[in-house]
């Protein structure tokens, strides 16, 4: 299991987790912390306004069309909200000096000056679990020719600093230019990170893998099991093929009540993939609530798994090695 957040007991033990296994276990109710949000992990929305973390506590920044700041490392903030859900947000540094707090300290000491890049809401599904906000038919809101724009203001700001860019949206596979937006990054030595629903082409796949890490999410209600098997296939023998560090990640979104279905793909996924589980990152993804009115994702785990679902999410986020 890849524990990369480590976990300071007050008499100093440490414990290292997976972002998952703090979710699931309820480990990561921070509220009253002290909280680095911003420094390493900064969200862009669909205008190119900029924020301290997904959660938004780091406040707002600018926008990555014009004005905008980076946070320095005396910049911390005290965490008011219950939960830390967000992936991007849960391994930024935090501590508490309450001494009756079980941990007072949880960080990823390797992780990156990150950016997570809200291309586009636009979509091919409609997964029941998504808030309406983050879905929809509508055009793009942005053009490629202004996301390069963008791209030359961030570079011009980090002066050669290094960063991961990760995209998602929508679908942002359907932002058009994705792969020459994914290549400019590249080619300032960054690293791109696309989080895609799967539904695209095997000769997309193929080229993408080469510009980008690919985390392909798999959404019951809508995938295509031939094609994302072949998508799969297609991806590793590419990274076989051109030896790249990119990697690629697939989450199952395990809904309460479908732990049972996503057994038996994982199975068939095993085996028509030749070394899947050495060679891709799998994991089986709880899911967080939604709000009433179905526009905002909620600070909880969803409602409804069972406890055996619990304890085989919380003891098997990740189930492979890498
Ligand atoms: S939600 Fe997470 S990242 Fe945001 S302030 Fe709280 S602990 Fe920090
Ligand atoms: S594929 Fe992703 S963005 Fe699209 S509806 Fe599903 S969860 Fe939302």
């Amino acid at each position: 299991m890849n524990r990369t957040i480590k976990g300071i007991k007050q008499n100093g033990e440490e414990v290292w987790f997976s972002p998952q296994e703090l979710r699931a276990s309820e480990l990561n109710a921070w509220q009253g912390w002290t909280c680095s949000v911003g420094q390493k992990n900064i969200a862009i929305d669909e205008n190119g306004n900029m924020q301290g973390g997904d959660c938004g506590i780091g406040g707002n920044l600018g926008n990555i069309y014009g004005e905008f700041r980076i946070p320095d490392k005396d910049e911390w903030h005290v965490c008011p909200l219950k939960h830390c859900s967000c992936f991007f947000d849960i391994g930024v540094h935090k501590f508490s000096k309450d001494e009756n707090t079980k941990f007072y300290s949880f960080e990823d000491p390797n992780l990156p000056l990150k950016f997570e890049w809200f291309l586009s809401s636009k979509c091919n599904y409609e997964c029941w679990y998504c808030p309406k906000d983050y879905h929809s038919k509508l055009p793009h809101k942005n053009s490629t020719d202004n996301v390069m724009k963008g791209l030359d203001n961030l570079f011009n700001k980090l002066r050669g600093k290094t960063f991961t860019m990760g995209f998602w949206g929508g679908e942002p596979t359907l932002f058009p230019g994705y792969i020459e937006i994914c290549k400019k990054i590249n080619n300032y030595n960054s690293r791109v990170f696309t989080t895609t629903n799967g539904s695209r082409s095997v000769a997309f796949y193929t080229k993408l893998i080469n510009y980008s890490c690919i985390s392909l999410s798999v959404h019951q209600q809508f995938f295509n099991e031939k094609r994302m098997i072949n998508n799969i296939k297609a991806i590793l023998e590419e990274k076989r093929k051109i030896k790249t560090k990119n990697w690629l990640m697939i989450k199952l979104m395990v809904a309460p009540g479908s732990l049972s279905y996503w057994k038996i793909f994982l199975k068939k996924l095993e085996t028509e993939v030749p070394k899947l589980t050495e060679e891709a990152k799998v994991t089986l993804n709880s899911l967080v609530g939604l709000s009433d009115n179905l526009s905002e994702w909620t600070d909880n785990i969803m409602e409804g798994y069972t406890s055996k679902e619990l304890e085989i999410l919380t003891k098997y986020g990740r189930l492979t090695e890498k």
